[in-house]
């Protein structure tokens, strides 16, 4: 159960300390407070957790300072979608609104190769009026051998062109918690240019204590990928952990399951799900043609399998799109064969806007029907 207070409640009043005594009182419950500060007023959550069932909602409405109560069942506690539950499903960061309504293009470099080839691609999205891009520089690699991405080295110039070419932010992959340091060190170094959204790879989608790490700071925003061989609730819980330990500003990303069952896709594209995680959580969910399709195969009219998967999210609703993109995919060191290239960028974005169109007609459709 989640007590939402009275905006801007004083936790020195009579009224908080009077609630928080009666709480205390109640046997086998305990307590855990989230401060949500926004720019206009703070929000004060109480959830109570243990042995809820005898409490009703009416005496918990009454209680002093509380303002609104919502019944939350077991799972997903603070991300989730609860029944009568008004809490927000969109966050802000640096300018830019993320929700379950809107909708962000992150392409850009699977990993950083070298200066040129991340000032090619900024400039060029700067030209097709784009404030997102994705840039690895940490990668976790299967194989011990491959390139392991430019670390710490490559952030000024990256965070540095960003700026220069007005990118607001940069989502970006981070394996360990020192890394987090190491981009908040750069950006500093930087005069912090851009912003940075932490990305969660499939492959520590698990990973509980870099969770948390990542749960504890409240400087980025996070996105969480699926795991590819876990199943959909230990996924969401994932993001449970980061959501318990303070952070909410959480997107949700499908990037493919992997199963033999998927070939010849690299991974088996789970798109369908987008309407789900909608429906079982507040975030705002993000699809990842690239690593779910890994090839730049097309149908016999010349559409990438790419392009169509993108579509299919899109049309149902998805609200973030990453994906590779390369000036040069031939140089590319990490993920060039299915990376699309510049000169597409155009194109790329304009068959987005139809796909989105033909969200908003279907929603527009359904909303005319009460
Ligand atoms: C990536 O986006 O660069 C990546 C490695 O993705 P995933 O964790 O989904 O494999
Ligand atoms: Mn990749």
């Amino acid at each position: 159960m989640i007590l939402i207070l009275s905006p801007n409640i004083d936790s020195n009043s009579h009224e908080y300390r009077r609630l928080m005594e009666h709480i205390s009182k109640m046997p086998n419950i305990q307590t855990r407070l989230h401060k949500e500060i926004g720019t206009q007023q703070q929000l004060i959550e109480i959830y109570l957790v243990g042995d809820t069932s005898q409490l009703l909602l009416e005496d918990m409405q009454h209680l002093p300072g509380v303002e609104r109560v919502v019944k939350i069942s077991e799972e997903y506690r603070i991300l989730g979608r609860h029944k009568n539950d008004s809490r927000p499903t969109f966050f802000h960061y640096n300018g830019l609104r993320f929700g379950q309504d809107s909708l962000h293009v992150f392409a850009g470099l699977c990993a950083v190769d070298n200066p040129q080839h991340v000032e090619q691609m900024m400039k060029a999205l700067q030209e097709n009026g784009l404030v997102c891009t994705r840039m690895g520089a940490y990668k976790p690699r299967t194989n011990p051998y491959s390139f392991q991405g430019h670390g710490k080295q490559c952030l000024p110039y990256v965070f540095e062109l960003a700026g220069k070419y007005g990118i607001k932010v940069v989502a970006m992959e981070v394996t360990h918690e020192r890394h987090i340091d190491e981009i908040k060190a750069a950006l500093e170094l930087t005069g912090n240019p851009t912003g940075i959204m932490l990305q969660i790879g499939t492959r520590n989608t698990q990973n509980f204590e870099l969770l948390k790490k990542v749960g504890q700071q409240q400087d980025f925003p996070i996105l969480l990928k699926r795991g590819f061989g876990i199943t959909l609730e230990e996924s969401l819980n994932a993001t449970e952990y980061l959501a318990s330990e303070g952070n909410r500003k959480v997107i949700f990303a499908l990037r493919g399951m992997k199963t033999n069952m998927g070939d010849p896709h690299r991974n088996f594209v789970d798109f369908a799900h987008v309407p789900v995680i909608k429906r079982l959580t507040r975030m705002p969910v993000c699809i990842d043609p690239s690593h779910s399709v890994g090839t730049r195969d097309a149908d016999p009219n010349g559409i990438l399998d790419i392009m169509h998967v993108i579509a299919q999210g899109v049309i149902a609703g998805a609200n973030m799109i990453l994906v590779d993109f390369h000036p040069a995919p031939k140089e590319a060191l990490v993920d060039g064969p299915q990376a699309m290239t510049l000169d597409e960028l155009p194109y790329f974005l304009e068959d987005i806007r139809i796909a989105r169109q033909a969200y908003e007609d279907r929603l527009a459709l359904i909303r005319s029907k009460d």
